[in-house]
């Protein structure tokens, strides 16, 4: 089936059964969808844009809504690591040479307001003191070192 299309496709939203927007499609997979009864239109356009073909036509939506709901995996990031991770690879001691403390905050080295993420090398745990007096500086910047550099587990 070979199909015109005389006006410019614009990419297509859809979105889950429970209305949370899931991704962009172009105009042949919305239409491929509608076809195969796994999605409907939610909006369309105004005025309407009508796909033809000698034997079918179709109004393109503007966004589709999947028939089913399709359950989405919560998927980490793989470098990013929770508090708790950081906590228990540091074994909870304060990772500032010479402190010596019991960690009971997390630091980010190139600090959040710079750009800096919660990835397993950005994030080392720290006590209270050595975290405020770091503040919004790398630890060379503050003239702190770390007694190891940050590091990813192997077995994470
Ligand atoms: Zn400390």
């Amino acid at each position: 089936m070979t199909m015109a299309i005389p006006i410019p496709a614009p990419s297509v939203s859809v979105f889950n059964a429970d209305y949370s927007h899931l991704t962009q499609v172009d105009y042949r997979a919305a239409v491929s969808m509608l076809v195969r009864k796994v999605a409907y239109a939610l909006e369309l356009h105004d005025p309407p844009r009508v796909l033809r073909s000698p034997s079918f036509s179709i109004e393109l939506p503007r966004s589709l809504m999947l028939t089913d709901y399709v359950h989405i995996p919560y998927r980490r990031l793989a470098d990013h690591a929770s508090r708790a991770e950081i906590l228990d690879r540091d074994r909870r001691m304060c990772q500032f040479v010479g402190c010596g403390a019991r960690a009971t905050t997390i630091d980010h080295l190139l600090p959040r307001c710079r750009g800096g993420g919660n990835t397993w090398d950005n994030l080392v745990a720290s006590c209270a003191d050595c975290n405020g007096r770091k503040g919004d500086r790398t630890p060379a910047e503050a003239g702190m070192r770390l007694i190891r550099e940050p590091f990813r587990p192997a077995s994470v």
